[in-house]
Parts: structure tokens; sequence; C-alpha cells
């Protein structure tokens, strides 16, 4: 009921939205693979760089958030992810305000995707700040924000219409309600992307991270017909 259905006559067009790089690897890597691999434009977002997230203290943010940067294209490249943008906001900072959602609306409204992925803001337990705050933005941005001309319009002045959203899934969610089937390619794609996130990751051994994220899946996935999934909360306009 949930797969992506290879016959689908909408635009096959993804954002992803997230905070800081690794994030959209952990939670939907293996759903950008997919898609990717079944000819979706997918496109990856991410307010921060990463740049604050060390024990490190010879390095600062600025060379942080390069190295950051330079994880996350080659964990794109690995995915098949179209493009690429970073917001630059300070990493463990992020906040809710008309500026990052002008930001985010614009996207939205220059790249078009029928389906946005964030994360999850509406978490009971515990939650990153930048985690809760990127995905309240973009769930605002998606509705209304994107949609309506008299919101942002100086957007128009540069040749972006508004632009309506069809599918929004949360990542990250207690109660999922979605599942997205990840064959063994896009699991395998996902895995490796992860291990681009060489200062994220260090020393961490990959096999146990491996067996750790393929047993999650599978949990994930028990009550389908399938063997892996990730798993979202799903909202839908049509
Ligand atoms: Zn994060």
């Amino acid at each position: 009921m949930t797969h992506v259905d290879p016959k689908a006559k909408h635009p096959k067009t993804a954002l992803v939205v997230v905070a800081h790089p690794d994030d959209a690897e952990f939670l939907c890597g293996g759903t950008a693979a997919a898609w990717a691999a079944d000819g979706w434009d997918v496109h990856y977002m991410l307010t921060t760089s990463g740049d604050m997230g060390t024990k490190d203290t010879s390095l600062t943010r600025e060379k942080l958030a390069q190295i950051r940067e330079k994880e996350q294209r080659a964990a794109c490249d690995v995915l098949g992810v179209k493009e690429l943008v970073f917001l630059r906001y300070p990493d463990g900072f992020v906040e809710d305000t008309a500026e990052m959602r002008g930001r985010i609306v614009r996207e939205l409204r220059r790249l078009k995707p029928w389906t946005v992925i964030t994360w999850n803001p509406y978490r009971s337990s515990f939650t990153h700040r930048d985690h809760r705050l990127t995905g309240q933005s973009v769930v605002d941005a998606v509705f209304p924000l994107a949609r309506d001309p008299l919101a942002y319009p100086e957007h128009q002045l540069d040749g972006l219409e508004p632009h309506r959203v069809m599918e929004l899934l949360l990542a990250g969610h207690e109660e999922p309600d979605h599942w997205i089937e990840i064959p063994p390619d896009a699991f395998k794609r996902k895995i490796n992307a992860l291990k681009k996130h060489k200062s994220q990751l260090g020393q961490a051994p990959i096999r146990e991270m491996r067996k750790r994220i393929k047993e999650r899946m599978a949990e994930a996935a028990k009550d389908q017909d399938f063997e892996l999934a990730e798993s979202f909360r799903r909202m839908a306009w049509r």
C-alpha cells in the first residue's frame, strides 16, 4: 500500500530538508536512493552545516563546516541526489524565523517538489532544537506559505510562482503511518552514504552500525509485505 508506484503520473520531484549533515542518511537515505533509482529528482536542503558537533577543540566552526559539507556532498553522490543546498545557519542555533521560512519557501517554489520530507517537529520526547525548528519551519513553509501568492510576494519578481506541495512526510515520528520499501541496492547505498560522514562516525564500527540499522528497518517493515522500510507520518493534499 505504501510502495512508490512506478507508474505514478505525478512529477517525481522530492525535497528533503534536515538540519545537519548525516541526518537525512539516517532518516531517509534508503528512500532517497530508491527514488533516485526510480527516476525521481531528489534534492537536499540542510539548514546548518553541522559546524558545532565535535569534541575536537583544534577545529574552527568554519573548518568543520567545510569538512561536513564535503562529506554530505559525497553522501549525496552515493545516493543519486541531484542537488544539495546549504542554508548555513549556525549549528545549534536554528531559529524559526520569517527569514528562514522565506528561504525554504523560495526553494519550494524553485524546485516544485511533489513530496517534501523533513524532521517531525512534534515529538513528545526529547528532540534536538535544530531538528524541531527545522521541521516546524518546513511544515509552515509547505502549508500555507509556499502556496499563497501574498506570502513572500517578492519571489514573483524572480519568476517564482506559488507552489502546492502534495505530500509531506515527517521522519523520526513516534507513530508512523507510512512505510517505504527499501530494496537491497538502496539499503547498500544508504550505508555507503553514511560511511562518507567520516568526521561524524569516526571510528564507529561500520559492521555494527549496519546491523543495527538493518534491524531497525526490518522492525519498521514488520507489518508490511517487504523486508526493509523507512517509516514516516504522511500528510497528503490530494
Ligand atoms: Zn541532526
